[in-house]
Parts: structure tokens; sequence; C-alpha cells
């Protein structure tokens, strides 16, 4: 098989020409549950997932930063000196985005040398598995290194964010980055928004004999910026009107409270997000004491909280769920910000061929496009790999 860092060190001699010092990779995720939790200061539970970014580097003599892709036909070239959000376009937003983050976060840009950076993937791009946090936590932790700035892994992941949200422009949380660059093989990252306090939590799949199974519908979320943005601003909405700073400080024992006194559509969506709270404690607990087995009904819950509540479903990915739960699956939920993009199923390794036929069927009969279907593996985060 074909290992996806010889191609990141065949494409940088293609395109750089000499060999490159060592290579560096990074994980997608997954986000097991915890769905709209991240920006009101709650719980998320994703896991680095069996596909990577690699980023073959070599330093250069001068103060230039080369960046490519195997995704991408230019190269881009910046000067240290001019490293500015202002200045970054395009894909390349992303690498020189970390580089000009690691400079906001205390290195000093002026006295590290220029590199040359090739990046290859096997993470889907745009199917809510994160290419975005891989591609960010993979250049961190090889400039990172590189440039001998020993930043610990909490502080780089806030470096792909701010790169994320200021070169790219893209207005995320530190969830994606976080399971990224923390994920460990077999083990979910469970992440307190608030504290940013992380925890790695066994799952324990393959001793049970489960699988995750990832179904992408393609339906694309690009144009559902309107949708987010009304989501983020009804819990603002509810938490004003209950009194508290965030969502974060509110129970399921305050949700009567919470019917009465605000009105019906901002009461459904603080109750998702306060039960989805809740619901990713409880799989903590339930993993902890029960294992893998005890978690389905948690995830066949959170979907539909969103569905009913949180209304940030669409009919491909509610098909999508209702298709592995009647198919053999433990639980199934749409993962991600909703209206489009992936579910995912936890199922027995058993199922697994008599659910995708059963999936295809199903989208076929109701004229939607096939969708892809993938088991992902939980693994470990950012790492050297020569
Ligand atoms: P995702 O859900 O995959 O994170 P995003 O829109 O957040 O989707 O990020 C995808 C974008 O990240 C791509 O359009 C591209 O600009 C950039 N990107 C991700 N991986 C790569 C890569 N290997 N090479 C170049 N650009 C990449
Ligand atoms: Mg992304």
């Amino acid at each position: 098989m074909n290992d996806i860092r010889d191609d990141a060190v065949q494409g940088f001699r293609d395109t750089f020409g000499g060999e490159p010092v060592g290579v560096w990779s990074a994980p997608g995720r997954v986000n097991l549950i915890g769905e709209h939790t991240d920006y009101n200061e709650g719980f998320v539970l994703p896991f680095a997932i069996d596909r990577r970014t690699v980023v073959a580097l070599a330093p250069r003599e001068d103060r230039v930063l080369r960046v490519a892709s195997a995704f991408a036909d230019e190269v881009a070239e910046i000067d240290l000196a001019d490293l500015d959000p202002e200045r970054l376009h395009g894909w390349a937003a992303y690498p020189l985005g970390v580089a000009w983050a690691l400079g906001r976060f205390g290195a000093d840009l002026a006295a590290v040398p220029g590199a040359d950076l090739y990046i290859d993937s096997d993470v889907p791009v745009g199917a809510g598995l994160s290419s975005s946090a891989a591609i960010e936590s993979s250049v961190a932790v090889a400039l990172d290194e590189v440039w001998h700035l020993g930043f610990d892994r909490p502080t780089l992941a806030k470096v792909g964010q701010l790169a994320e949200n200021d070169a790219v422009g893209a207005p995320t949380g530190i969830m994606d980055q976080s399971a990224s660059l923390l994920g460990r093989r077999d083990h979910a990252v469970f992440l307190d928004c608030r504290s940013l306090e992380a925890i790695v939590t066994e799952l324990g799949f393959a001793e049970a004999g489960l699988e995750l199974l990832v179904i992408d519908t393609h339906v694309d979320h690009a144009h559902a910026t309107g949708g987010y943005r009304d989501r983020r601003e009804a819990c603002e909405r509810g938490a004003a009107a209950l009194g508290v700073s965030s969502l974060r400080d509110l129970t399921v024992d305050d949700l009567d409270r919470a019917r009465t006194e605000l009105d019906d559509v901002t009461y459904r969506r603080v109750k998702h997000v306060v039960t989805e709270n809740q619901r990713v404690l409880d799989t903590v607990r339930a993993l902890r004491d029960e294992g893998p087995t005890a978690i389905g009904e948690l995830l066949d819950a959170s979907h539909r909280s969103m569905r009913d509540d949180f209304e940030i479903s669409v009919p491909e990915l509610d098909l999508a769920v209702e298709t592995a739960q009647a198919n053999g699956a433990l639980g199934a939920r749409m993962t991600g910000g909703g209206f489009g993009g992936s579910a995912i199923a936890l199922i027995p390794a058993e199922a697994r061929s008599r659910l995708q036929v059963a999936i295809d069927g199903a989208f076929a009969e109701h004229d939607y496009g096939i969708p892809t279907t993938f088991v992902v593996t939980p693994s470990d985060g950012a790492r050297r790999d020569r």
C-alpha cells in the first residue's frame, strides 16, 4: 500500500529538490458526542482518527517560507518578516497562518530560519473530519521542533485555532486542534471548553468488537453559516435571559425554569445544549464504568436533540442515522455543525457490510446521492514520523 509519508517526501523532492530533514503528521478527528457545546463553554468528546496530514520539511539558509501541497498547484512563498493575516490567502493561509500564530504566542520570528514545507494528506477535505485541524497541527509540531520553540500541546492547539480564526477567517473553537494534538490510540479526548482541561478517556471499541462508521452524506454545509450564527445567537440570548454568562452554568434541573421564562424556540436551543453537556458527562462515565456497548442510547438521544430541539439536521442525515439504527448499530447521530456533512454509527464489526448495503439502498430509494461510508479508528495525535 502506498505510504502517504513516502508520497510527501517524494513531493518534497519534486517540488523543492533536496531532502527534507524530517516528516511530521497530525490526524483528523471525529466528535463522538458534544455538539454545539464548545462555544457554550461546555464539554466535547472527540477522538483522533487514522487519517493524517503529513508535512515534509527542510529549513532554509534564508528567511523565506515556502509551502506546497499535493492538493494545490501553486507554491506559496512569503518572507518571515512579511507574515500577516492580511497577506495570507487560500489554502496557504492554514500553514502560513500557523507560522504567524507561533509568533503571536511568543516565538521570535526574527531569529528563526525560513523553511520549505511539502504537505500531503489522506484526510478527506470538507467531510467534517477536520482536515483543517490536521494541516494546522502537523505544521505546528513541525515548526515547533525545527525552530526549537518548546511549546506544549495545549498551546499549539491555541496556535492552530488563532491561525484558523485570524489568518483563514473561520470562527471555530478549540476542539479540533485539541483532538489532533492530544489524541491517543484507543482513546478519546474529553475536553472542558471552559478550563481547556483535557483528559484522555479509553474507548475500547476494538476490544468490544465494535467499529465507528462514518457516513458522509456529501450534503454541502458550506452555505449554512447563517444557521450556525443563528444558533449561536439563540444560545447567547438564552444565557442572558436566564442570568448566566454561558449555558455551561445551567444543568437539566434548570430546564423547568427555562421553559417558563423563554420563548419556545430559544428554550429548545437551550435544552439541546444543556442536555448535550449532560450526555457528554454520561458518556464519559459509561465508558469508564461499563465500556463502549453502554453508550449507544446516548448517541441516539444526541441525534434526536439536534433534530428536534436544535433543528440542525437534514433529511439525509436523519436517513443515515435511522438506517444505521435499524440495521444493527448500537447508536448513531449526526456529527459536526449540522445542515449536512457526516453521521456516525457505533456498530458491531460484523454488521459493517450489511449496514453499508442498507444505507446505499435507502439513499437510492430516496433519490439521494450515494454517501461514502468508512470506518475510523481512534489513533495517536500529532507526532514526528521520521
Ligand atoms: P474540514 O471539515 O475538512 O476541516 P475546512 O473547510 O475546515 O473543512 O478545511 C478545509 C480546507 O483546509 C481546504 O479547503 C484547504 O484550504 C485546507 N486544507 C486542508 N487540508 C489540506 C491539504 N492537505 N493541503 C492543502 N490545503 C488543505
Ligand atoms: Mg475544519
